[in-house]
């Protein structure tokens, strides 16, 4: 069957996308994407687009559920992000509107000391980005446009209060350039989605911590987390 076909979703009452996890092939992310974010963790503002991935093991998603993380690896950080979903494989030239056909809220969950040493020693850091239920999924909507996301906020609230807060126009790399560039490096194909990086005011989580999700001051998914 054609891919496009087999990724088709269908188009909930009240304007929602109907996702299962499992359909979803590649996840990859962004790194580094906000300028002030990059600042905020000591990094050099990139001049290319940074990639890395997470394993579909550790998709989850925020429809009210308990979230177990690891309680014994240090720091963990919240990177609240924009996350898109392809319905086709990419193709140089054609408008974004018909390659990536929904979009989410999604939190990168980090192991933050973990990542500071294994990039210290100049390892992998994909166990401290890749653990179970590290990579969070609220509802997904209908991709309209660009312009339909530029103007509309997305944003974190931690025990009902608001810690990260974030807009597409602010990215360093936008969508067309992420699509075009994680394409020729990695591919691209319907199924991948991409969490397309952090702005600025990431921060820890603890025991207990009920975080929930905001696109356009809607609260569209929310997850409350035991370390264990
Ligand atoms: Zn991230």
């Amino acid at each position: 069957m054609d891919a496009s076909k087999r990724f088709k979703h269908t188009l909930k009452r009240e304007g929602t996308v109907k996702l299962n996890l499992a359909s979803i092939r590649n996840v990859y992310c962004v790194g580094r994407n906000y300028a002030l974010h990059a600042a905020e963790l000591g990094n050099q503002k990139p001049s290319n687009p940074m990639f890395f991935s997470k394993p579909t093991h550790s998709l989850v998603k925020a429809d009210g559920r308990t979230l177990s993380l690891p309680g014994d690896r240090g720091l963990i950080h919240y990177e609240t992000e924009f996350v898109i979903h392809l319905a086709r494989p990419y193709v140089e030239g054609l408008p974004i509107e018909q390659i990536v056909d929904s979009f989410a809220i999604g939190i990168d969950f980090t192991l933050r000391d973990e990542q500071e040493q294994l990039k210290s020693k100049g390892y992998p850091w994909l166990v401290a980005k890749g653990f179970r239920n590290a990579a969070v999924l609220s509802t997904f909507f209908p991709f309209d446009s660009i312009d339909a996301c530029r103007d509309k906020e997305f944003s974190l609230h931690k025990n009902g209060v608001q810690v990260q807060v974030g807009c597409i126009r602010d990215m360093i790399f936008d969508l067309r350039t992420l699509l075009r560039s994680c394409s020729q490096q990695l591919g691209l194909d319907a199924g991948d989605i991409i969490y397309t990086g952090t702005p600025s005011g990431v921060g820890e989580i603890a025991d207990g911590d009920q975080l929930h999700l905001f696109w356009d001051q809607k609260n569209i998914g929310d997850v409350r987390i035991t370390l264990s």
